[in-house]
């Protein structure tokens, strides 16, 4: 007899919930479907997501709410709930002690796309601008980058031309960021040396992968990238949209350094991972370098003092209902929503747009 339990050992962490996979089933023909128990623990939701599959619940024990789009509706045990693809759905445990289970169906078939063509026949652009983050020259790219953006952008960027949409794919690499200096510096380079040595490690790595790009914008060396960034600060800056502010910020007594970016590490003030300044990779969260916890100068290892300096700032939370329709209106991955939903809902940071560095635009 071929049977499967529920094994709390079994589970492990997915879209925001507890998984127990179901098939492959050991010396089961694998059937056209997938299918996993999912225990939502009391308090916590699915995060929000969206696939091709359609997929059906089935749920076997607790309650909780499941919200579609601006749809929300009561769950208990026993009701069953069908998705369509790209179906945008959560469900919420709304119990204080109780687990959520149920059972999650999936499968693949074009036939539930049918009435789904309008989108593809839609009025298309004549043309179209696509890009991806521009990589840092501070190391080549590796396999990650390539399959992630840049892949996806070059073959975007070959659909739309072959429904003849005039497409441009244009980036380039980052080269005002203080690791661009501190990984030359390493090197035993400049930062420019640095930075133009690594940008062509990266057009190499591009070319070699046939990623063909109709422009790999070099900053530094483009005659207008300073002047529009400059010139974009000003007419922001005009407008009231960038406040000048005296805050305090990491200062490092024995280097005499304002810390930033890679001048500086802890651990993330939000999920408290190891982290650099103004980013964490773990949680994407951005941070203001004086809230890092145990930080230390990433030159000398000594803990930073403070010292007030002025900076503009971007006050973010002053555009949270225009984000936040613009965040519903956009396709985006999964990771990034429930990032976005994250940052929104823990109330949107101010940013620091400017540092006290020699290396970047003045
Ligand atoms: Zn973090
Ligand atoms: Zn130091």
């Amino acid at each position: 007899m071929f049977v499967q339990r529920l094994d709390p050992d079994k589970l492990f962490d997915a879209y925001g919930i507890r998984v127990q996979m179901l098939y492959p089933w050991k010396d089961v023909v694998e059937p056209p479907f997938g299918a996993a128990w999912a225990v939502v623990a009391p308090g916590q939701q699915t995060k929000h997501h969206a696939h091709q599959e359609g997929e059906t619940f089935f749920v076997a024990s607790g309650r909780g709410v499941m919200r579609i789009g601006d749809e929300s509706v009561e769950v208990k045990a026993g009701d069953v709930f069908y998705q369509p693809p790209f179906n945008r759905h959560v469900l919420e445990n709304t119990s204080e002690s109780e687990d959520l289970v149920f059972l999650t169906v999936w499968w693949e078939d074009l036939n539930l796309w049918a009435g789904r063509k309008e989108g593809a026949q839609a009025e298309r652009p004549r043309r179209v601008m696509v890009t991806a983050a521009p990589p840092t020259p501070n190391g080549d790219l590796h396999i990650g980058h390539l399959s992630g953006p840049y892949l996806a952008g070059d073959i975007h960027t070959r659909y739309l031309r072959l429904r003849d949409v005039d497409a441009h794919y244009i980036f380039g690499s980052d080269d005002n960021q203080s690791y661009v200096k501190t990984n030359a510096l390493r090197m035993g380079l400049t930062a420019p040396e640095g930075a133009d040595r690594l940008a062509a490690d990266i057009q190499a790595t591009l070319r070699a992968a046939r990623i063909e790009l109709d422009e790999f914008v070099r900053p530094n060396a483009s005659p207008c990238h300073v002047p529009i960034v400059q010139e974009f600060f000003r007419r922001l800056y005009d407008q009231g949209r960038l406040e000048a502010r005296e805050e305090p910020s990491p200062w490092c007594e024995t280097c005499e350094r304002y810390l930033y970016e890679a001048y500086i590490r802890g651990r993330c003030p939000h999920c408290g991972s190891p982290s650099g300044g103004n980013c964490c990779e773990d949680c994407g969260r951005p941070n203001d370098c004086v809230d890092l916890v145990d930080a230390v100068c990433t030159q000398c290892g000594n803990p930073p003092a403070q010292r007030p300096f002025t900076r503009l700032w971007f006050p973010l939370s002053r555009y949270a209902g225009e984000l936040r329709e613009y965040w519903e209106s956009v396709a985006m991955s999964p990771n990034l929503r429930s990032l976005c939903e994250r940052v929104l809902a823990a109330g949107l940071p101010d940013l620091a747009v400017t540092h006290v560095t020699d290396w970047g635009i003045p």
